[in-house]
């Protein structure tokens, strides 16, 4: 297929935490994404104080202004590191507990209680964990799960929806023989066969 180069790659979580420490994390921006700012009313649907869920979050600005507009922001993220840089920079206090249904697994919460950034992988979450969700930011999500995670990484994500709920996808459109990602190339059609 036009993705057969990269549907064997895979990356670790190990690899993950090392760009983290290394200060490898170019996908990271400062600026809200322009994407979500030109959407947002198909994200709120004029509803207001949702619940908003970012997959595989790490340290994205918009956790902190969409929690400003009032809505309660619920993240994920493997890396300890980019959930304690989220709060530092954004200058928000926060306390630290342990999930008692995930092994190892850490709660960092805004004292002001609207943002929960869970430190653990996507796969150890479950709606009797995290409860289920109004609105979904997935920018650098979906296109950096391994491509052979992708079925396992939607399919979660579906049972973590409300009946009425918005989903924001960002992909990225490139030769995926010219780059080994991520981010993974993900046509139109997969992400059409994938979410059904
Ligand atoms: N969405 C963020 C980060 C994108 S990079 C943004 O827009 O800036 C992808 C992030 O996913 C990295 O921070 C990486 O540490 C994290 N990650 C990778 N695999 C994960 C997993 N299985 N569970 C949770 N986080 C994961």
């Amino acid at each position: 297929s036009d993705t057969g180069s990269q549907k064997d790659r895979v990356v670790t979580e190990e690899e993950w935490l090392q760009k983290w420490q290394m200060g490898n994390t170019g996908f990271h921006k400062e600026q809200v994404h322009p994407l979500l700012q030109k959407y947002l009313d198909v994200l709120l649907n004029g509803r207001s104080g949702l619940r908003i869920f970012f997959p595989l979050c790490g340290k994205a600005v918009e956790m902190k202004w969409l929690a400003d507009m009032g809505h309660n922001v619920v993240g994920v993220e493997v890396s300890e590191q980019a959930l304690k840089d989220f709060f530092t920079e954004q200058n928000l206090p926060y306390c630290e507990e342990p999930v008692p249904e995930i092994s190892g697994a850490k709660k960092f919460q805004s004292v002001s209680g609207n943002i929960s950034l869970y430190c653990c992988s996507i796969y150890d979450l479950s709606s009797s964990i995290v409860g289920k969700f109004d609105g979904v930011w997935d920018r650098g999500a979906l296109v950096a799960v391994n491509p052979c995670d992708r079925q396992r990484y939607v399919s979660l994500m579906i049972t973590l929806l409300e009946k009425k709920s918005s989903y924001l996808l960002v992909t990225v459109s490139y030769d995926p023989n010219k780059h080994k990602g991520p981010p993974f190339y993900v046509p139109e059609s997969e992400i059409k066969s994938l979410f059904g």
